[in-house]
């Protein structure tokens, strides 16, 4: 078996791609693959296939200030938030009034929703599990989906609003 080489793609969309027989480097654009299944099978001039798989989420984190509402989905209660970083598996967040003490403990499914703040103000829905709560910070591994344009589109700087 063949090992899947992992691909990392850097802000700009680009990604460099190492042949693991012949050591050549190839450094391609990225950001085509991103709408559609990120395996491929890379193939180098030397004649070498190899399975490769690009990974775009996790090197993406992006600092905003964007206003939304968290649900627990244990209570039903929702807060007033303010987003602080998001990336393509999770979200961080304050509560947006600082002396809301909120019923949330580590484990608890909620649901964000946030506007970003392109042009189209698209909307985000996402669901999640929180991970971390410090202090007034709250952080979320959001549950994956299929790939989410808007979120995507939103890290990646290929909005229309740039
Ligand atoms: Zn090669």
């Amino acid at each position: 078996m063949v090992e899947i080489q992992k691909i990392f793609m850097a802000k700009d969309g680009s990604a460099v791609f190492v042949c693991p027989s012949c050591g050549r480097e190839k450094v391609f654009d990225a950001r085509p693959f991103l709408d559609k299944n990120p395996r491929f099978d890379a193939r180098c001039s030397c004649g070498a296939i190899t399975p490769a798989l690009l990974e775009f989420r996790k090197s993406f984190r992006k600092k905003v200030r964007l206003l939304g509402v968290c649900i627990v989905e244990r209570t039903g209660q929702e807060y007033p938030i303010e987003v602080r970083d998001v990336s393509f598996e999770g979200v961080g967040f304050a509560m947006a009034d600082k002396t809301v003490v909120p019923d949330i403990v580590v484990g608890d499914v909620v649901e964000v929703r946030f506007r970003l703040d392109n042009r189209a103000k698209s909307l985000v829905e996402r669901r999640g599990e929180i991970r971390t709560l410090r202090g007034n910070f709250v952080g979320v591994e959001l549950f994956p989906v299929a790939y989410d344009k808007e979120l995507g589109g939103y890290l990646l700087g290929t909005s229309s609003h740039f």
